[in-house]
């Protein structure tokens, strides 16, 4: 084999409703930000209809200028999918049935107890002598062909993100990665409670000046995510230059609001405190109707800390599930800091859980009244040391009623997080 280094990438996704601005091409901005992590440049960028002249076209200009070309879409059963069989003639390839790959749809059709249809063993057929990339979310494979006397290689993934977005970042960059002289570390700072733009306002002469680890910023329903990628000749240099990064940062005003690193979310740090300290945990829900016990439910071995939630929509059922006192509601009325310690306490006692929260808010859009506006969200938590409560107010903004409810179970999440470390 000649050694083939990659200089130069580009991008050429395969699909006419892309063309037509029926999707809008997310894949590009993936895979050309995680091209940018791995330092390999990019100076063109296509997308190309559902057409074998045109794709063998723009097949051909993106060879003749960059090393690496990545395909995305076109890998399907149907007779438009066409990318694999139009790059096999372009580089004078033939096909074969790859045998794992048949399998793996096979399997994927009795798992899925779907009949699979003749079309779908055609997504098993790689062009003669290409790399396989396991597809885990669905049946058509990557593949890439290497053309290592010119010095090119050609990757092709299927169209949905996904399937795409794993296969690239668990397969294909640890293969493209042999084709550079570097290795390549990521992780993941989490932070809630501190904004975007005052993270970036924090951090912005560290982000400017450093360019070994790169520091990027990932924004998401109230969270912001900031990865930090190293490059060296060993993963142990990576893990060291990114540890030292991390390190500055959380010595800054940005520290105090981070609440893990590579810590997932919000409830997968809750949950790994509380199976750690061992102790349980339930909710009692008003305004946020659930979202707590969905978001701790949603990871595997929730079961082990998590109780059972009491939503508590109707004021009577803060009575008389949960105890609170008619006359609070009266005087404060559901919404109130009074009626979110009641909520907390209660579902603890009835429960008989470690740590519980509680939430009683204005989600919105209707409902709101001056002294009581729209995002205006208490959030109760109790344990041995007692109750606290905390006032929310939540920028309603767009889809109001939606982010309210999120915001209000994420600081719940946050809050019983801190009291759980504490326990
Ligand atoms: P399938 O097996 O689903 O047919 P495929 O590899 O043949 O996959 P396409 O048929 O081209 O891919 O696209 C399938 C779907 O993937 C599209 O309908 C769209 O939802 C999504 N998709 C395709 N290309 C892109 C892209 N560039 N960016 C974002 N989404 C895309
Ligand atoms: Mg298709």
């Amino acid at each position: 084999m000649i050694f083939t280094k990659i200089n130069t990438a580009e991008i050429l996704c395969v699909g006419t409703e892309l063309l037509i601005g029926d999707i809008v091409n997310t894949n590009a901005a993936y895979i050309s930000s995680r091209l940018a992590e791995m330092g390999i440049s990019q100076y063109h960028q296509s997308v190309v209809g559902d057409n074998p002249e045109r794709l063998t076209q723009a097949l051909k200009t993106a060879l003749e200028r960059s090393d690496l070309v990545i395909t995305s879409g076109g890998l399907g059963p149907t007779y438009d999918d066409l990318t694999k069989e139009t790059a096999a003639k372009l580089m004078g390839r033939n096909m074969h049935t790859d045998k794992e790959s048949l399998d793996a749809i096979k399997t994927y059709f009795e798992k899925t107890g779907r009949v699979m249809s003749p079309n779908n063993a055609k997504q098993a057929l790689v062009p003669d002598g290409s790399v396989v990339f396991k597809n885990l979310y669905g049946t058509a494979p990557g593949i890439g062909i290497e053309d290592f006397e010119n010095n090119k290689i050609i990757v092709m993934l299927p169209g949905p993100p996904r399937e795409l977005e794993p296969m690239f970042s668990s397969c294909v960059m640890p293969y493209l990665m042999k084709f550079t002289d570097s290795v390549l570390v990521s992780k993941n700072i989490n932070i809630f409670g501190m904004g975007e733009s005052t993270v970036e306002e924090c951090l912005r002469g560290l982000m400017e000046s450093s360019t070994n680890p790169t520091v990027a910023p990932y924004v998401n329903t109230g969270e912001v995510r900031l990865r930090v990628t190293a490059r060296a000749k060993t993963h142990e240099e990576c893990e060291k230059l990114c540890d030292e990064t991390i390190d500055k940062i959380c010595k800054t005003e940005v520290g105090k609001f981070v609440y893990g690193i590579d810590a997932g979310s919000l409830e997968n740090a809750l949950l790994c405190v509380l199976r750690e300290k061992k102790l349980t945990f339930a909710s009692a829900e008003s305004c946020t109707g659930g979202l707590i016990g969905k978001r701790i439910t949603d990871l595997s071995g929730a079961s082990e800390v998590y109780l059972g939630s009491i939503i508590s929509y109707a004021n009577e059922i803060k009575e008389n599930l949960l105890g609170v006192p008619h006359e609070t509601l009266k005087k404060h009325g559901a919404v109130s800091p009074e009626t979110a310690v009641y909520m907390a306490r209660g579902v603890r006692d009835r429960l008989g859980v470690d740590l519980a929260v509680s939430t009683t808010g204005i989600a919105g859009p209707l409902g709101g009244t001056d002294e009581k506006p729209v995002g205006l969200v208490y959030v109760a938590v109790s344990s041995k040391n007692g109750e606290s409560v905390t006032k929310l107010n939540i920028a309603p903004g767009r889809s109001a009623r939606e982010y309210v409810r999120y915001l209000a179970a994420s600081n719940a999440l946050s809050l019983a997080r801190k009291e759980a470390e504490k326990l």
